[in-house]
Formats: structure tokens, sequence, C-alpha cells
């Protein structure tokens, strides 16, 4: 079967171009310094993002943790939202691996956490009390809804953490998107954080990868933690390859997965048993829930789409989050919105 597979955007598989360019990269040993493509990745990576540096890492979660242990020690603590993917998703790697203490505050609807709050979660010099050492935000942050956190937002996270003698880092797995939605440059989204990753495996369809950015000193001690996690890679450049094609010709067509985002929404809006939310995804998320009568749960609801060829991601036992991507077109879109209809309308 063709499918419609809304459950991530990590679904996305590479392009003919990408391969063409994996089957011809030049490559060398990384771990010697000598990938050429890595190289150029790292480079042009860093410098999408204002930054000094750029490393390639094989995956998100192991970029923000050689971030995360690259900023802090055993015993030192880090402030993050209780929604963040850092917290939620990446196997509790900090505390497991770094002996990095986590600091949770509540996210807001809107992904950002309360600037009052980080402060008051800042530990004071006492004996008794770890030591805050980073601040860590998501953007788009994924588990509220695909929202992007603003530039001004930014800032001023950053300035409050810098008062305290703290760093940011930025889990930017989809800053991409967050820059397209916002209509800013993705170097100023993030010229205020001391560091950030993104994934070049989610929207971006390249087959693997992610990239740590900061400044030439942090991204020398990164390294050293991406050696110790095993992340030492050798003639990955075949990888870097796509990587490259992914950053040259997937950043600008990202609007469009949001515009399907929206169709989508507004298609399912009107579906009798479902309830968006919100009604207007930012980017290529759209988050949605069962209402009280449907006698269903989410799981079951998804079987029933999957007999009609529509893969739906299940978050909890009533709700749904479905990712547009570069393999979503408009007529999935509607085969998508057919399928809940017709389930919803069976029940
Ligand atoms: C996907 C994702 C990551 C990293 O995930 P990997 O699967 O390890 O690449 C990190 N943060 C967010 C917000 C994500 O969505």
């Amino acid at each position: 079967m063709d499918w419609v597979d809304l459950r991530s955007d990590t679904v996305t598989l590479p392009t003919p171009q990408m391969r063409e360019a994996m089957a011809a990269a030049v490559v060398g040993d990384d771990v010697y310094g000598e990938d050429p493509t890595i190289n150029q990745l790292e480079e042009m990576s860093a410098s999408l993002m204002g930054k000094q540096a750029g490393l390639f890492v094989p995956s998100g979660t192991m970029g923000n943790l050689a971030a995360i242990l690259a900023h802090c020690g055993r015993g030192d603590e880090f402030i993050l939202g209780h929604q963040s993917h850092t917290f939620l998703f990446e196997a509790g790697g900090a505390a497991a691996l770094g002996g990095v203490h986590p600091h949770l505050l509540q996210n807001q609807t809107d992904g950002t956490l309360i600037l009052d709050e980080i402060e008051g979660a800042v530990r004071k010099e006492d004996i008794h009390q770890p030591i805050s050492r980073l601040v860590v935000l998501e953007n788009t942050h994924n588990r509220c809804g695909g929202v992007a956190l603003s530039l001004e937002y930014t800032r001023s996270a950053a300035e409050l953490a810098h008062q305290h003698g703290l760093q940011l880092h930025l889990d930017g797995a989809r800053i991409f998107n967050a820059a397209v939605a916002l209509g800013v440059e993705t170097a100023d989204l993030a010229e205020p954080t001391d560091s950030v990753i993104f994934c070049l495996s989610k929207g971006l369809s390249a087959p693997v990868g992610s990239l740590l950015c900061g400044s030439s000193e942090f991204i020398a001690r990164a390294r050293r933690m991406r050696k110790q996690l095993g992340g030492g890679m050798r003639q990955a450049g075949v990888l870097a390859a796509a990587g490259i094609v992914a950053l040259e010709t997937m950043i600008e067509r990202l609007e469009e997965d949001h515009i399907r985002a929206k169709n989508l929404a507004q298609g399912l809006a009107t579906v009798p048993g479902l309830v968006l939310d919100p009604d207007i995804p930012e980017t290529n998320m759209v988050f949605l829930s069962l209402n009280d009568e449907v006698p269903l749960s989410a799981s079951e609801v998804a079987g029933r789409l999957k007999e009609r060829g529509v893969l739906a991601g299940v978050v909890t036992n009533r709700r749904f989050r479905l990712v547009t991507h570069y393999w979503i077109e408009d007529s999935d879109i509607d085969q998508a919105i057919e399928g809940f209809r017709e389930v919803m309308g069976g029940v």
C-alpha cells in the first residue's frame, strides 16, 4: 500500500539528489578531521546558525547530550521544560551518562518557560545545592504543538541566563521550521544562544544526522564528548553529503509543509468527534483529540485509519499528532481527512 505516513517528519526518505551526492561524496577519516564533506557541512551549518563552529553528530539526541556534557559537570544542574524532548524522549542520558541534574519548569502552552520561574530556579551559592549551569529551550516546541518561540523571547531568556552566569542551549531540532514560520533568519533566531542543535533527518529529509553549533572553544569540548559517547564516525561524508543537499534544497520548501498542516487542520475541524488543539497549527504539526462522546481510543481509531492507508501518531489514548513533510502531497491531506471522516462516521 502507498501509505500516507503522518506519524513524523522523521519518516522522510532521502531524495534522488541526496542519493547521487552520497554516491559521489569525497570522504576521509573524520576522527582525524580529514573528511572534506563533513568539514564542509560543519562550516555551512555554523554559518547558517551564525556560530563559529559546527559538529556533525549521528542524532539530535546525541547533539543535545554532547552539548549538556560540554556545558555541565557531574552534580551541576540544567533547567528545562517538563514537555521538552530532552526531558521526555532522550532516555535520561544527561543524568545517566553525565550525572547532570535536571531542574524542571512547566512549559507554557506556547512552548516557553516563564522568565521569572527560570530566575527563581537558579540556585544560590550554597553547599547544599547543585550548581546551575544551563537553560535548555526547544524551538519549534514539539510537544507544545510545533509552536515557534519568538526571537524576542529567545533574546530575553538568553539575557536572563547570562545575567546569572548560565549558558543557553537551544534544541532546534526543527529550528528551520521556526524561522520559516516566524519569517526571520535562522542565524538571528540562534544568535542569542550559546549552543544550538538542528536535525537534518526530519523535515529536511536527509537520512541521518544532526549538527551541534557554537563557539570554536565549545565545539572542541563537545567533539571530545561526542568521542566519549561513541559518536566519532569515520568516512561519514557519505551521510554529510545528503545533509549538504538538505541544507541547499529543503529549507525554503518547509513553508509548503506548514500550508498543508493548516489545510489538514481545517479539514479535520469539520469532522464530528475531533477537537483541534490549537485550531491553526503554526508549523508542520497538527495535534487533535477525540471528544468525550467518541467510544474508541486513539489507538483504535489509528488502527482503522491504517486500514484506509493513513498512519497517524498516537500521543495519548485520546490524542494524535499528525506531521506534514516532503513526502506528503495535497492528495494525501485529502485522503487523511476522508479517512478520519469515514472512521468517525462509523462509530
Ligand atoms: C527529534 C527531536 C530530537 C532528536 O531526535 P533524534 O531522533 O535523536 O534525532 C531532539 N529534539 C526534538 C524537539 C526533536 O523533535
